[in-house]
């Protein structure tokens, strides 16, 4: 059976038979101008022409916006808000009753993240995110989805096969754990607060927040 276990740190990509396409597939070495881009490249890259042509948008503007969420904001905004829960018990507290609330004390509450909802992943109870619909997902916390979150394969199996999933991501729970999949919508998003991992507990804040993976804040990781 063919599986994708998750590179804890990066932009981790199930493969292989399951479904799922490598999104870095045709990152570094051997890119060539032969390679025709996907369908979905050419229809954002005719757009954006036309509206430049017409002057609706500016080029500039949109690559500062791309630059913003590609290196400013990604899941080390979402890592420090996990990692405040952590070392922190009152504001875990107001995490888990109000996410929108609490990630705004820490200023990272914005634009595709403005209705959070932080659920905890216990011995208990597993979380994980999805979007059935189409790839809503935290920007503001975890930064730009990446491409398996986007797939079809991964929208509908998520819900369908959730421990199949979960199990081709390396992460394999017992069957006393109940897997909760949570749906996101343009109106809610959803952020796990994954289990602290064992024999951190002597690591300050910023030391935890460097253990926290975006794949672990979506729910296919455990740390
Ligand atoms: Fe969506």
């Amino acid at each position: 059976m063919s599986s994708f276990k998750s590179d804890a740190k990066s932009t981790s990509t199930p493969s292989g038979k399951n479904g799922f396409k490598k999104e870095n597939q045709k990152k570094g070495k051997g890119i060539f101008h032969s390679h025709v881009p996907s369908d979905i490249s050419l229809r954002v890259k005719a757009l954006e022409t036309v509206l430049t042509q017409k002057k609706l948008i500016d080029p500039e503007a949109l690559d500062k916006v791309v630059d913003r969420y590609q290196n400013q904001v990604g899941p080390q905004n979402g890592a420090k808000i996990v990692a405040k829960a952590w070392t922190d018990s009152d504001y875990k507290e107001r995490l888990l009753k109000d996410g929108s609330s609490a990630i705004a004390e820490l200023g990272l509450l914005g634009q595709q993240g403005e209705h959070m909802v932080v659920v905890e992943n216990t011995q208990q109870i597993h979380n994980l995110v999805v979007c059935t619909l189409c790839s809503c997902y935290p920007w503001p916390t975890l930064g730009l989805p990446p491409t398996w979150y986007k797939s079809s394969a991964y929208r509908s199996r998520a819900v369908i096969e959730p421990r199949k999933v979960l199990k081709e991501f390396g992460v394999n729970l017992p069957d006393s754990t109940e897997v909760r999949v949570w749906d996101s919508t343009a109106e809610m998003r959803y952020l796990v607060l994954p289990k602290q991992p064992r024999g951190s507990e002597h690591l300050d804040e910023a030391e935890l927040s460097k253990l926290v993976t975006r794949n672990s804040m979506i729910g296919v990781e455990i740390l």
